[in-house]
Order: structure tokens, then C-alpha cells, then sequence
């Protein structure tokens, strides 16, 4: 099916990040203006905050608007959720003198300004018909290929799975920390540039590419993500009752909310894992209704993969942490009554560098729960080892030339998490960059 331009509704009352152009232009007033700004040499994907915050400093507001969006097709996503601490904001050389500019929510601000204001700082090339490319999958990997591509005269088709496009920005990142309308308006943006979209159309076969190579696509982007669930495996797994993160985020997009949320509405759910999903899934199941939410975790609180900031907001929500804890068994007759635990102590070290957690004899108690969501890890689905079979592997991502994208396949291009592993939105767009780049050289004749 090929998706048409669906109208959204006014985003008016959705201005978040605490700012308005006032308060945006007077904390863009106290940037450094640095030489080379560190910034700017921070951000994975280029967006260039050094350029855009001067540029609203000297009020040049749609000047601002648009490198952004030139630099960054996911702006707004991006200034959602990009951990900002950890990029941008950690570089800004005002950090020196007290805080840093707040990078992230003045982009995000730009990018609803210029909605309101009806901006469209990107137009639809003039130069058409100079090849065929077909992306595979469309989360911001993809999506930002295709758009680099389009804007460079590429007819670029890209075909998703779901019946819907966006990838973990509409089936993960929960609506609550992300709007839906927000991904819908910067998707529609791609979509008038001319970039096709055949959503409920998945690749498959060890054949797949190939057969794309034989429609006429000169190239091919795979940007397919990871979307296998990584189980826990213990007795009572198959109960009702029992889930893992992807289906439990993905099924309250998809038209099965309401069956999720009877499901744990007025009941007691245990998230297991310690990472930024599990902080995610936990939330939402608490704002959907669960009487109580735990969260299980094996090692200690300082060694939960997910940031203190998550991990705060979670508490902050009522959320229970059980730490030094392992599940080691559902229980119940069809339906899942208990999860049955094991006390964990830390011992050595391993590979990951945080000590292993060592599950202490003696020590089960049995936890009564409703639901349990598994939310450990993700790696690529069964078809996409498929497809790719062809290409080179390592560590059970698809192996890609880190300057260009380029796989083992010279006309096959990879990026986003199916490389990375799990990684953030900035790095896939910087990837689907970084591939378009390399694709029109590939196709131009001056790449190898
Ligand atoms: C719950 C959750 C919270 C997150 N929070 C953050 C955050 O706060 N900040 C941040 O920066 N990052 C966050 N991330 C990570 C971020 O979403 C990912 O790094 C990013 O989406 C990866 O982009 P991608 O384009 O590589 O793949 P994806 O977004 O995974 O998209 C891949 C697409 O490919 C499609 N596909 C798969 N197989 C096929 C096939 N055979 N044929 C056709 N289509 C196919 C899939 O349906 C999907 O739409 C979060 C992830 C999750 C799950
Ligand atoms: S590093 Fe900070 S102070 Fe320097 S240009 Fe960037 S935002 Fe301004």
C-alpha cells in the first residue's frame, strides 16, 4: 500500500520544552559564539547547534529553522530525545561558567515554531530521475537516507513491514516521551519531498535483495533494526500473561491498546531488565493503569543500564525497583499468578565490566504478578538474518565500512541499529547521511 499525505491536527497546545521565542532567544543569548563549537563537533548526526543557536541569537529565527532541518530531518525527534547530557549539552563550553545551553529544548522549540508558523524550510528538489534506490525499513535510519537521497534527484522507494512508518519512533519510544503527532508531522515532511513509502511490505527471502536489485534498484539501504526479543527462557514463559517489551510497546500502537490495557489496568506487573526500555515499558504500564509496578533487576541500582534520569522519574512515578533479583520461574495454571525470585550478590567482574551478578542458594521468594514484561535486549529477526545472508556478520550485526555504510555488497548499504547494535536516533540519522552520501558517489561512479 502506498501512503498518502494524511493531514495531522494543530499542534498548538503540544509546546513543550519550557520555552517560547522569548525564553528561547534569551538562552540563546548566552551562548559563547565559540570558534569551532564543541558543540557542533559533538552531535553525531551534524545538526550543527553552534550555527542555529547563533542564528536565533541574532534573531534569525527561520535561519535557525532551517539548518536544522537541513542538517537533520529528525530535528524535532531529536530535541525530544536525544541525551542531550551526554552529547551537546556535555561539550557546551558555557558548562564552564555555570550550565550549558539548553541545546536540546531550543531545537525541539525551533522545530514546533516553525510548524505554527507554517515554515517549510526544505524544498522539493529540482532534479529528478537520476537512479532508483531502494531503503529497507523505515525508522530514522532509513527515513533520513531516503530524504538525502530524494533531495539529491534519487527516486527512492522505501518498504516497511508495519502498517505504519517510523520504526521505534512509533512502536517504542511511548508516546509520553515522544508525540505521536510530532513523528507523523516530521514523516509527512519526507513524504512531500517525494520520498515513497509502501508500508505493510516486508523484505524477505534469501533472495530479497537480490530481487530489488532486479526491480531496477541500483542500490539498496538496509536499515532494518532489531526486533527479535532476547527471552528469558524460564519454566511458565508460555503462561498469559507473560510478554516481552516489543510486543507490549508495539501493541499499544497497533490497535490492540485495549487489550493491553484491560490486561494490566487495576493489576500488578513486573517489568524485568534495567535498561532504558525497561524504564519505558514500566512507566507506561504504570500510566495505563497497574495497580503496581516492579521493576526486576539482577545486579545493583549504580549498575541498571538506564540513565539516572530515567531511573528517577521511574521512582518518582511510584515504580518499585527489586534489585539483586532473578526471576527463576512463572507460575501459574494457563495464567500467570507469581514469578518466583532469587536473591542475587555481585561477584567478578565480566565482560561488560560490571560485576556479575550470583544468584544465592536458598534465598527464592515468590513475587504474586499479573504480567511479567521481558524487557532484556533485542537483535535482529529471523528474516533478516535471512535477507542478509549474503553479507558479512560480526557480533550479530551486519558488518558496515563506518565512513560510508557499505557492506560486503557493494550495492548493499547498512545502518541504524542493524549495525550499531542498539544504539540512538541521532546515530541512525547520521548513518542514513553518512550511506546517502556514499551511495551517489557508489552510483556516480567515483566510489568503489
Ligand atoms: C523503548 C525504546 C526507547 C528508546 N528511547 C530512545 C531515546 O530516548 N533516545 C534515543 O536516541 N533512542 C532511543 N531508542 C533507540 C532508537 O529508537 C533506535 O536507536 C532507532 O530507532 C534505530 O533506528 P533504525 O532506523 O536503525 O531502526 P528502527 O527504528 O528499529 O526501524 C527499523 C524499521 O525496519 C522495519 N523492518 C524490519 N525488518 C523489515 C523487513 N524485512 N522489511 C521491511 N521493513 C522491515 C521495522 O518494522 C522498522 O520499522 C529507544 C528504543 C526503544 C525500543
Ligand atoms: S558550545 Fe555552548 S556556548 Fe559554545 S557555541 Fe555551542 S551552545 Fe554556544
Amino acid at each position: 500500500m502506498e501512503r498518502s499525505a494524511e493531514r495531522a491536527p494543530l499542534f498548538l497546545e503540544e509546546i513543550r520544552g519550557g520555552l517560547n521565542l522569548t525564553l528561547a532567544t534569551e538562552e540563546a543569548s548566552r551562548c559563547l559564539l565559540c570558534f569551532d563549537a564543541p558543540c557542533s563537533q559533538a552531535c553525531p548526526a551534524g545538526t550543527d547547534p553552534g550555527r542555529f543557536i547563533r542564528k536565533l541569537r541574532f534573531r534569525n529565527v527561520t535561519g535557525a529553522i532551517r539548518t536544522i532541518k537541513e542538517n537533520n530531518p529528525f530535528g524535532w525527534t531529536c530535541g525530544a530525545v536525544c541525551p542531550t547530557a551526554k552529547l551537546c549539552e556535555l561539550a557546551c563550553s558555557r558548562t564552564a561558567l555555570d550550565r550549558p545551553i539548553q541545546i536540546g529544548n531550543i531545537q525541539r522549540f525551533l522545530m514546533e515554531h516553525g510548524w505554527i508558523m507554517g515554515f517549510s524550510p526544505i524544498k522539493k528538489p529540482k532534479t529528478t530521475g537520476r537512479g532508483k534506490v531502494a531503503v529497507v525499513g523505515s525508522g530514522p535510519a532509513g527515513l533520513t537516507c531516503a530524504r538525502e537521497l530524494t533531495l539529491q534527484g534519487y527516486e527512492v522507494t522505501v518498504f516497511e513491514k508495519k502498517d505504519r512508518p517510523g520504526g521505534n519512533l512509533r512502536y517504542g519510544i511511548p508516546p509520553f516521551r515522544l508525540s505521536e503527532e510530532g513523528v507523523h508531522r516530521e514523516i509527512e515532511e519526507i513524504v512531500s519531498l517525494g520520498v515513497i513509502i509502501k508500508t505493510n511490505t516486508s523484505i524477505e527471502g534469501e533472495n530479497g535483495l537480490q530481487k530489488l536489485r532486479d526491480e531496477g534498484f541500483q542500490a539498496v539501504f538496509l536499515s532494518t533494526g532489531l526486533w527479535e526479543p532476547i527471552r528469558l527462557g524460564i519454566d511458565g514463559s508460555d503462561l498469559e500473561g507473560v510478554l516481552s517489551a516489543t510486543e507490549f510497546l508495539g501493541s499499544l500502537r497497533n490497535g490492540q491498546a485495549d487489550r493491553i490495557e484491560k490486561k494490566v489496568k487495576g493489576h500488578t506487573v513486573a517489568v524485568i531488565g534495567g535498561g532504558s526500555v525497561a524504564m519505558d515499558t514500566a512507566m507506561w504500564a504504570k500510566k495505563i493503569g497497574a495497580k503496581d509496578t516492579y521493576v526486576l533487576y539482577r545486579r545493583s541500582y549504580l549498575e541498571m543500564p538506564a540513565e539516572e534520569k530515567e531511573k528517577i522519574q521511574a521512582l518518582n512515578e511510584g515504580i518499585h525497583f527489586l534489585i539483586l533479583t532473578q526471576p527463576v520461574k512463572f507460575e501459574g495454571q494457563d495464567t500467570l499468578t507469581s514469578v518466583i525470585c532469587r536473591r542475587t550478590k555481585l561477584g567478578d567482574p565480566d565482560d561488560s565490566g560490571r560485576r556479575r551478578p550470583e544468584e544465592i542458594p536458598g534465598s527464592e521468594f515468590e513475587l504474586p504478578i499479573d504480567v511479567a514484561i521481558e524487557a532484556l535486549a533485542t537483535r535482529p529477526a529471523t528474516e533478516v538474518k535471512k535477507i542478509a545472508s549474503n553479507l558479512a556478520w560480526e557480533n550479530g550485526v551486519i558488518s558496515a565500512s563506518e565512513e560510508t555504510g557499505q557492506t560486503s555488497l557493494p550495492w548493499v548499504y547498512a545502518g541504524g541499529d542493524i549495525v550499531r547494535g542498539p544504539a540512538l536516533v541521532v546515530e541512525a540519522v547520521a548513518d542514513g547521511k553518512k550511506a546517502a552520501e556514499a551511495i551517489v558517489q557508489h552510483l556516480e561512479g567515483k566510489g568503489e
